[in-house]
């Protein structure tokens, strides 16, 4: 929690610390609600969540006659928690079964951190006891390879790649090929994230998981989100959402963002939980998302 803390200080100064200090003892007048609306806004809620936050709130605070300062904190942290949906499952689903790999598809746009993440799960699983093997599928960008290689290497999984500018989809095939052939426990395909257009990626990302599926089953569809980019994130997922089946959400960057919030928003707009979060660039910033544990940190 400590070190969840420090990665989401510049979210908790702008949203928990000007949340708690608005609410005081729940006392508040209208222009107080307010201004609790508009910083829930800032942080990039969203209206739909801001609005069933502040309507429980003024509820809630009503109904149970809250006296302190601290019984306001305690229920602004059940508040938020709640919309956070803490009873959705948030496992990543990477165990083989029938004597196949579990296949994991990491999808996303360019520069949202989606070869990263990649490389971080695979050190995850391996640590677990798992064997990974990496499909380096996005053949757009051209150090990606290289990239998903090095990750590979220094977390003790074999990657399979192709030429550049090769059919994502013939690479994925061959990864999972691969994966069943040496019976790996886990594939991790990084695919290539070209929202040139919805039907280009939808064509794009539909073979990559149609070849995968001849010959196993997709477990997870990650989504990766860049949590730095606001509103246009959120259009970006929903594109992905209407062209595949997301099972999961990944938001990266939130050490670098003061609107954490994007959390809430996301889960709401998709009906997908976040699975993971990005704290930073290392191999070990990559964290199970728990909902107690993220409002904790942001309420300091
Ligand atoms: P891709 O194009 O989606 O595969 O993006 P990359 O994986 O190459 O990541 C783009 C940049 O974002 C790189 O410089 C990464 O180190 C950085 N990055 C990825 N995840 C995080 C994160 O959680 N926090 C921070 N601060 N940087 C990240």
């Amino acid at each position: 929690l400590e070190r969840l803390r420090g990665k989401l200080s510049r979210s908790r100064s702008a949203f928990g610390q000007g949340l708690l200090g608005l609410l005081g003892a729940g006392d508040l007048d209208e222009d107080s609600w307010t201004d609790v609306e508009d910083t829930l806004l800032l942080a990039d809620l969203g209206a739909a969540v801001t609005d069933q936050v502040v309507t429980n709130l003024r509820e809630r605070i009503a109904s149970r006659g809250v006296r302190t300062s601290d019984d306001a904190r305690a229920l602004l942290r059940e508040v938020l928690i709640e919309a956070l949906h803490p009873e959705l499952d948030r496992n990543v689903h990477a165990l083989p079964h029938s004597g196949k790999p579990a296949v994991v598809l990491v999808v996303g746009v360019n520069g949202v951190g989606k070869t990263t993440t990649t490389g971080k799960l695979a050190r995850v699983l391996v640590a677990d006891g798992r064997t990974v093997l990496l499909g380096a599928a996005d053949t757009f960008r051209a150090a990606a390879a290289d990239q998903l290689e090095t990750w590979g290497s220094r977390v003790g999984a074999a990657t399979v790649r192709g030429a550049e500018g090769a059919d994502p989809a013939s690479v994925a095939f061959e990864a999972v090929k691969q994966g069943v052939a040496k019976g790996v426990d886990t594939v991790l395909v990084d695919t290539a994230g070209r929202l040139h257009t919805k039907t280009g990626l939808m064509d794009e990302l539909g073979k990559v998981k149609r070849v995968v599926e001849k010959q196993a089953e997709v477990d997870e569809v990650l989504l990766v989100l860049d949590a730095t980019t606001g509103q246009n994130g959120l259009t970006q997922a929903r594109v992905f959402a209407d062209v595949v089946d997301v099972t999961g959400i990944v938001l990266t960057k939130l050490d670098g963002t003061a609107k954490g919030g994007i959390v809430f928003q996301v889960q709401r707009e998709l009906g997908v939980p976040v699975k993971l979060v990005g704290l930073g660039e290392g191999a070990d910033h990559l964290a199970p998302f728990e909902p107690a544990a993220f409002v904790d940190a942001l309420l300091g």
